[in-house]
């Protein structure tokens, strides 16, 4: 039980007491919903300070990446659905990569989950798998709004968000590249990012194989 679970579990039997008016009840669904929030960052924090320590390696197994794409792309799909963006992933068939499955999803999940925020309605998201010499490729792209060439050096560092204003409401902290920039040296691989304002984004992860 941390703090935050206690104060979560506090304020939930708050919520369940009669004789609060709607408005008292508002207000503490949304301190229910800033301490998720909050617990979402400090696990983050939580993950990257796992990672700096160098706790990546302990589940290092042989996986097939384009498998691995492929399902959490399938998994992801209803979200890209609910915008109506068009979601389309090509990944070959046995590239194996050497390393931690579980945080590679994370890998994915994050990639994916920026292009789905950062992507207006309607537009289009690819994710690609290839086999290249030595190396196993993965590349996230996306038709949104891109990001400027001033903030393109500091997307892959901690808490920093391009536009804080541009998408309040979702929660996010400015971890996600950061923890995918980790897990990506974790495996001996890089990442490397390409984008122009208006013009789309796309992700390049280079793994060893
Ligand atoms: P979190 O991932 O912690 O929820 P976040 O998405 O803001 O928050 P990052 O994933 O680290 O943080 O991304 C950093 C910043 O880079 C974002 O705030 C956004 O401005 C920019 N960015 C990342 N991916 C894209 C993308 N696909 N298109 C446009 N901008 C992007
Ligand atoms: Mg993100």
């Amino acid at each position: 039980r941390t703090p935050l679970t206690v104060l979560r579990g506090e304020l939930e039997g708050l919520l369940r007491e009669p004789g609060f008016n709607a408005d008292q009840r508002d207000r503490l669904g949304s301190l229910l919903e800033e301490i998720q929030r909050l617990s979402h960052i400090v696990e983050r924090l939580l993950t990257l300070s796992r990672l700096d320590a160098g706790e990546a390696q302990v589940e290092w197994v042989t996986f097939d990446l384009g498998e691995l794409v492929s399902s959490v792309a399938d998994q992801l799909s209803l979200l890209a659905k609910d915008k109506g963006i068009t979601l389309t992933c090509s990944a070959a068939s046995r590239v194996h990569v050497r390393g931690d499955r579980t945080r590679f999803k994370q890998v994915v999940v994050n990639l994916l989950d920026n292009a789905l925020k950062y992507t207006p309605e309607q537009g289009r998201i690819t994710l690609t798998v290839s086999a290249r010499p030595n190396e196993a490729w993965l590349e996230v792209a996306d038709d949104g709004v891109g990001i400027p060439a001033s903030a393109l050096p500091h997307v892959f560092d901690r808490f920093y968000r391009v536009d804080p204003a541009r998408a309040p409401a979702d929660g996010g902290a400015g971890l996600g590249l950061a923890i995918v920039k980790s897990i990506c040296s974790a495996h001996g691989g890089h990442i490397q990012v390409q984008s122009q304002p208006g013009g789309g984004s796309r992700f390049l992860v280079r793994l060893p194989l």
